[in-house]
């Protein structure tokens, strides 16, 4: 039984790791994706050559090595939001298959009680609806076809409707 023991507080360990990667995982991934996107969007005009000759104050000179900087920054941001995806998705990746490894007994216990009874019953359910469609679409068929023409006569004596080849009446029981 301490062999059971150690198993179960093994996967314990094991399912608390995945967890936590999962929970480190997830700001990494946001973070990472909204670092990302804010390198995105298109960057300020630079100044051009022409316009550095109408500046002898050199302010453009100073604006475009503003500008530069801002591009390195976004670069590194860039990449920094890579890296930070990268992390993201493989904390994630690697705490969710800790935490399926770790419970795969359950899972496969969790799988054959709740879920192949669920999966059995849409099957019968699908099976079930499919038969009732056939059922329908050969009733429309049938009611497609003109139904054989019933001449009927009516009692003398009570005013029932009956079949034409009936020789007494169904409901009084008078011969017609
Ligand atoms: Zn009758």
């Amino acid at each position: 039984m301490d062999d059971e023991r150690s198993h179960a507080s093994r996967r314990r360990t094991l399912t608390i790791c995945g967890v936590l990667l999962i929970v480190i995982g997830v700001p990494l991934l946001v973070t990472g994706i909204v670092k990302f996107t804010s390198t995105m969007g298109s960057p300020p005009p630079r100044s051009s050559t022409q316009e550095f000759f109408d500046d002898p104050a050199g302010t453009m000179d100073r604006d475009n090595a503003r500008w530069d900087a801002d591009m390195e920054a976004k670069k590194a941001s860039g990449l920094g939001g890579m890296a930070f995806f990268a992390l993201g998705v493989l904390a994630l990746g690697v705490g969710s298959s800790l935490v399926t490894f770790a419970n795969r007994g359950k899972l496969a216990r969790y799988t054959a009680n709740e879920v192949a009874p669920v999966v059995a019953d849409a099957v019968s359910y699908v099976a079930t609806e499919s038969a009732a469609d056939v059922g329908a679409a050969a009733r429309a068929l049938q009611g497609a076809t003109p139904p054989a023409e019933v001449v009927k006569v009516k009692c003398r004596a009570c005013g029932s409707l009956e079949r034409e080849k009936a020789s007494f009446c169904s409901s009084c029981g008078k011969p017609l």
